[in-house]
């Protein structure tokens, strides 16, 4: 019995929430294991709408669910989000909820800087479209060796230390974005405060998957954002700050590689990004619109309005590849009914040249132009359709026309935000 890892295959959004959600009824724990609080996670149960941030999508199943070591934790979010979460009836004690004590933290300073430097970004291209979160400056202070972890929240004596290190490198790039240098005390205070709210959660969260894995418990690996938001193989630097591709799964949470198991990559039956960036399948017509408006697409955190376009074929395949997906949930297939004619992108027009995949180079990405292969769409619904016969033989055409291109199956097929509008093909977890 394979443990399963749920990754987005595009730029995020790709509807994981409901999919690990659905998931979470197989599986014995659950573990996020990298982004932040960046990430938007709805999840709709009998019409009851939850949206998660930070906390792991099997919370609402009341499953064991662990923030692993490779997310950065915003403990008033957190707490904010325990709150809300608890408030629609949902169970949060340190039974279902555990913390990684080696986690960094997102301290009101990363939030207040990821918004300056984007309001001062103002060359062209040097804006990112942030979440605002302060998910790019926590990862830089953790990679820069100077974060304030989650077990630091335990001991005053080492947070003072950590703030005065924190002080000597943000200052002077608070200074040079027109902010009032750190204030230690209110900072200290902060954390002194919101600390007893946090600690009863905190464990070595590498040990209980350990023991959850030797006493062959099923566990869930939930990612965040997708594929192209990756920090090295997303569209560089209109990326998130994280490695967001399956390997993570295994450094973010403390399991070795081999516990990672089956990779699920959640695919749209078209594409939506956030923010700026390339993005050569994006559509600013009727059809572009008609996405947007029938598939909601509006950020579940911000509020922003999601730019849409046809399916990429060539991006999906790069993501199978450097995720090592073995099959796919494909959502929102319902969005795409009434169209007359879908188009999947097969290739890139670069330079007179027509590749199979997206280079690196932010150049060659901006100037690709799509190729695209033409398919009938279909009249009918398949909003809502619980089972495979059931849906039309043009919905059936362009899902098998999907596998074949991205050379990846589909495993799960989801028809509506309901959790029990989806359709199981293949079980990841007996794979
Ligand atoms: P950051 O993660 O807030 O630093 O934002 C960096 C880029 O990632 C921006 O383009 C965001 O719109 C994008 N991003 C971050 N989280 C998500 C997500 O959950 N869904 C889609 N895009 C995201």
């Amino acid at each position: 019995m394979a443990n399963v890892a749920v990754v987005g295959a595009q730029w995020g959004d790709e509807g994981k929430g409901k999919i690990v959600d659905w998931l979470s009824n197989r599986a014995d724990i659950i573990v996020r294991f990298q982004g932040g609080h960046n990430a938007g996670h709805t999840l709709v149960v009998d019409g009851k709408v939850y949206k998660l941030a930070l906390l792991p999508s099997g919370v609402v199943q009341g499953k064991p669910s662990i923030i692993g070591n490779g997310v950065v934790v915003d403990p008033w979010h957190l707490v904010g989000e325990i709150a809300k979460i608890e408030a629609q009836g949902v169970t949060i004690n340190p039974e279902i909820l555990t913390i990684a004590d080696n986690a960094c933290l997102i301290l009101p300073i990363h939030p207040a800087l990821d918004v300056a430097r984007e309001a001062a970004a103002s060359a062209p291209g040097a804006k990112i479209g942030t979440t605002g979160r302060g998910i790019g400056p926590a990862y830089e202070d953790k990679v820069g060796r100077r974060a304030i972890r989650v077990c630091d929240l335990a001991n005053e004596d080492d947070l003072k230390i950590k703030i005065e290190r924190l002080r000597s490198h943000h200052d002077p790039l608070r200074a040079g974005l027109g902010l009032e240098p750190i204030d230690p005390q209110a900072l200290l205070a902060q954390l002194l405060e919101i600390a007893p709210k946090l600690l009863p959660y905190v464990k070595p969260a590498w040990r209980v998957l350990d023991q959850a894995q030797k006493a062959g418990k099923r566990i869930l690996f939930e990612g965040a954002q997708g594929a192209f938001l990756d920090v090295d193989h997303g569209t560089y630097p209109y990326v998130t700050s994280s490695n967001t591709v399956a390997g993570q799964a295994a450094a973010g949470s403390g399991l070795g590689p081999r516990g990672v198991g089956y990779v699920l990559g959640i695919v749209k039956a078209y594409t939506t990004r956030v923010g700026e960036g390339p993005f050569a399948c994006e559509l600013d017509d009727e059809v572009g619109r008609h996405l947007a408006t029938v598939g909601r697409e509006v950020g579940v955190n911000t509020g922003r309005a999601r730019r849409c376009g046809w399916f990429d074929a060539v991006l999906v395949r790069q993501s199978v590849a450097i995720n090592g997906i073995d099959g796919i949930a494909l959502t929102k297939l319902d969005v795409l009914d009434g169209l007359k004619t879908l188009k999947i992108c097969t290739g890139y027009r670069i330079d007179g040249e027509v590749l199979d995949y997206l280079p690196s180079s932010l150049k060659a990405q901006a100037a690709a132009e799509p190729v695209f292969e033409e398919l009938p769409g279909w009249s009918e619904s398949t909003s809502g359709v619980r089972s495979f016969k059931d849906i039309n033989a043009n919905a059936i055409k362009y899902v098998r026309r999907i596998e074949e291109l991205i050379g990846a199956p589909v495993a799960l097929l989801s028809t509506s935000p309901e959790r029990d509008d989806t359709i199981l093909m293949r079980d990841p977890f007996q794979s």
